[in-house]
């Protein structure tokens, strides 16, 4: 005789498949969030769109593939060659 009531203001975004997945990687984010998260211990947006809150030991994690890759792939200080538009 329960009633189901669906907790619609947790909008936590969960994988079916990620049983905290993100929590076992080293995510790439912005330094300053980063530190700030750490303080404030507010979960922050990686750079692969997951919201994580970041370790205080990063090293004991792996470096999440998917931060790296857009990491990488980012133009270093204006210097990349990517967009081929160049004027
Ligand atoms: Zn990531």
């Amino acid at each position: 005789m329960s009633t189901k009531i669906l907790p619609k203001q947790e909008t936590t975004p969960q994988t079916s498949h990620g049983d905290g997945d993100h929590e076992r990687f080293a995510h790439y984010a912005d330094k300053h969030k980063i530190t700030e998260s750490m303080v404030t211990g507010t979960p922050i947006r990686a750079l692969c769109g997951k919201i994580w809150v970041p370790s205080r030991d990063p090293k004991k994690y792996p470096v999440c593939p998917e931060c790296k890759e857009i990491y990488e792939g980012l133009p270093v200080g204006g210097g990349g060659d990517q967009g081929g538009d160049k004027q």
